[in-house]
């Protein structure tokens, strides 16, 4: 991150690298739980979630991360939602939100064995 003297910051230019990522957990959750591809990223889920009131956690964040293959801040924040199922209530697109997050824990542990999900 690059400072001035006028007061603003200028970002580093980023890349997402598809070909080096790892898609193997979204490619878990889209043979699994189908409505994952239905996901907007409209944000609506995270809007109204429990967990997000309390913690940083945002579903809508955790898709695309997941899509992208990046899969760090998804691993590390995912086992905050609570499965309270509010999400479902408020997503336009019918995406089984709780069947997303299901079966990424599952993917974690079973591809990465990860025993903590
Ligand atoms: S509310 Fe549904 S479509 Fe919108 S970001 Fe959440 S899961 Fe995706
Ligand atoms: S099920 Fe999880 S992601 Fe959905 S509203 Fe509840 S805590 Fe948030």
């Amino acid at each position: 991150m690059k400072s001035n003297k006028f007061g603003f910051t200028l970002s580093e230019p980023r890349v997402i690298d598809y070909e080096a990522n790892n898609r193997q957990i979204a490619e878990y959750i889209f043979d699994h739980e189908p409505t994952f591809r239905l996901c907007i990223e409209c944000g609506a889920c995270a809007a109204t979630c429990t967990a997000g009131q309390f913690m940083t956690f945002s579903l809508r964040e955790l898709n695309v991360l997941l899509k992208r293959g990046e899969n760090d801040i998804p691993r590390q924040r995912i086992k905050n939602c609570m499965f309270c199922g509010k999400c479902i209530l408020v997503c336009p697109r019918g995406v089984n939100t709780r069947g997303v997050i299901f079966h990424a824990r599952e993917a974690f542990r079973k591809i990465e064995g990860n025993e903590r999900f």
